[in-house]
């Protein structure tokens, strides 16, 4: 049996001695706000139990861990058909990058980038009356908890200064590869963007994706197994944009993360873990993230490889 709450103890020790070099997003006005020290850990286990550390019921902003659920949606609406407008190979490059959106000719190398996202986000805003309703209802209903909400000062923060993503979505539209009205969808994503949660919310968001679809409270199917496996495949290979071979290397989840320092990763059958530190890399990914995550498989010897 793993002690995960000892695990956890060391780790959060291990990290208090840490230096992080990197820096808080500040593209996004609003991000740059936020404490640097902040950091919280959680993990849910399959058997319901869980534990966490430190700012682990702080809500923060998720960012880019938003497109796992909104993917996750246009999958349960359309199936197989996301696939015709966006492929599932990892980018290696930087998550908002317009050179290779121009090179594959405006069809985005996977759902996890932002084009990519912002392609789901057409899907939903062209299928759906209400898309930002039932990204909440979704997101409610998977973590049981009425109180996850967008926030509105981040998302127009975000709008007030999101010219690569206008300019993403532009250029597919201009090859095609867009159908509804682009403010609509520049507005939906970066509402998406905007969702908080904290670890504890969500790494029992994520603990169905370790569950092959099935969420704890009510034992509902809400994804089946197979798009599990394609949602798990695709945050391993594309969870991390140009650091994802790097976090497979390390950590050895598949997992995604964002913008806003939350990383969420799971281990098939076992257990999500959620972690924040808003502290940035350079690729993007939270830097003191990364390393508890690597500590936290190396300690359990829980990776998937
Ligand atoms: N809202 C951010 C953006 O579009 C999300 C990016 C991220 O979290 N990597 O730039």
């Amino acid at each position: 049996m793993v002690d995960f709450e000892k695990i956890l103890g060391t780790i959060q020790e291990e990290m208090s001695y840490r230096d992080v070099s990197g820096k808080v997003a500040s593209y996004i006005p609003e991000l740059a706000k936020v404490d640097p020290k902040k950091f919280g850990m959680h993990i849910y286990c399959s058997d319901k139990n869980n534990y966490g550390f430190g700012d682990h019921e702080e809500n923060f902003s998720i960012q880019s861990i938003s497109k796992v659920f909104t993917l996750s949606l246009a999958i349960k609406h359309i199936g197989s058909k996301v696939w015709e407008r966006v492929n599932v190979e990892p980018s290696g490059n930087p998550f908002n990058s317009l050179m290779q959106l121009e090179q594959d000719k405006g069809v985005p190398r996977n759902p996890f980038i932002n084009s990519g996202a912002l392609v789901i986000c057409d899907i939903l805003v062209n299928i759906l009356d209400n898309p930002k309703k039932e990204l909440l209802d979704f997101v409610r209903k998977i973590t049981d908890n009425n109180s996850i909400d967008f926030n509105e000062k981040v998302a127009t923060s975000e709008l007030k200064s999101g010219y690569r993503n206008i300019a993403l979505v532009n250029y597919m539209k201009a090859l095609g590869n867009i159908k509804s009205d682009v403010d609509e969808i520049i507005d939906f994503y970066f509402y998406s963007c905007s969702l908080e949660m904290s670890c504890r919310n969500l790494a029992k968001a994520f603990i169905m994706y370790a569950n092959k679809g099935v969420i704890p409270n009510s034992g509902e199917q809400i994804l089946n197994p197979s798009t599990v496996k394609r949602i798990n495949a695709l945050m391993q290979t594309c969870g991390f944009y140009d650091e994802s071979g790097e976090f497979s290397f390390e950590v050895g989840l598949p997992g995604k993360s964002g913008v806003g320092g939350g990383i969420a990763a799971i281990h098939p059958q076992q257990y999500a873990v959620a972690v924040w530190s808003p502290v940035l890399n350079e690729k993007g990914n939270s830097e003191l993230g990364m390393k508890a995550l690597e500590r936290l498989t190396t300690l359990t010897g829980l990776s998937v490889f």
